[in-house]
């Protein structure tokens, strides 16, 4: 569904992303992982479009998103996506939270207030349409933000450390609530995480990352059994 050749971004004498290619397939998990500054959400981004790369082919469904040759925008690539840094707009309510990407795209107000409807009861927020965003827990905002990345239907959807600002006992329902989501919906998931428990415990497969260039691909069980360096076994086997 989703293919990367190659890939290489770099800004200036620093290469974020170093010839990294991997295969996403539909309606599986797959999970970028690896320590602080190894190229994570810079590949995130690339694959959503909010940067292009100096290097490689990204391909999805079957369509050239980005090569030397061409480049497709953000809004025109059926993707959703949930930042790292920040969740939600504080200031407005759930609904316009949720609402901005379809106001973006022109949507007739009806069918905004029925997608909004439909996304809130996916991730359990019925009726919350009218909380402004400075009235919920960080667990809800999460699920606001996720809620707008389901709002336009995407194929697929990209989350970069969804869960980072969440105590244990959330995380762990978010992750419940996201693999049942991918269920549900027939969702493929790029997932982008530091913790090596998120990722064993989420993904049907792994990418293990260092430094912007990629270590290992393999299943969780394959990555944590069969390691083909020190660096893998120590990054993943350390928390279990
Ligand atoms: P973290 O787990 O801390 O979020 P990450 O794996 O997501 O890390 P990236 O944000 O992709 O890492 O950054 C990879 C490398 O690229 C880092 O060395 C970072 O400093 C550099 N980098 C990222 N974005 C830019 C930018 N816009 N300009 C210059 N350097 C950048
Ligand atoms: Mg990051």
């Amino acid at each position: 569904m989703l293919r990367l050749r190659n890939v290489e971004k770099a800004f200036g004498d620093v290469r974020a992303v170093n010839d990294v290619s991997f295969d996403v397939h539909e309606g599986e998990i797959l999970t970028l992982l690896g320590p602080s500054g190894c190229g994570k959400s810079t590949t995130l981004r690339l694959v959503m479009g909010l940067e292009r790369a100096t290097g490689g082919q990204i391909e999805y469904q079957g369509k050239v998103l980005d090569s030397d040759d061409g480049f497709v925008p953000p809004h025109k690539r059926s993707m959703g996506m949930v930042f790292q840094s920040y969740a939600i707009w504080p200031h407005m309510t759930v609904a316009k939270n949720i609402a901005y990407p379809l106001k973006l795209r022109k949507r007739p107000k009806k069918e905004i207030d029925a997608a909004i409807e439909r996304v809130l009861a996916l991730v359990g927020m019925e009726g919350m349409q009218d909380r402004p965003g400075t009235k919920l827990s960080g667990g809800q905002m999460q699920r606001v933000a996720l809620a707008r990345a389901l709002v336009y239907e995407p194929k697929l959807l990209l989350l970069d450390e969804p869960f980072s600002n969440l105590d244990a006992q959330l995380r762990e329902h978010m992750r419940a609530e996201v693999k049942s989501l991918q269920r549900r919906l027939g969702l493929t998931v790029l997932f982008v995480t530091h913790d090596q428990t998120e990722a064993l415990s989420m993904s049907n497969s792994i990418v293990l990352m260092r430094t912007g260039r990629i270590i290992q691909v393999a299943d969780p069980k394959t990555m944590y059994n069969e390691p083909t360096e020190q660096f893998v076994r120590d990054f993943v086997g350390h928390t279990i």
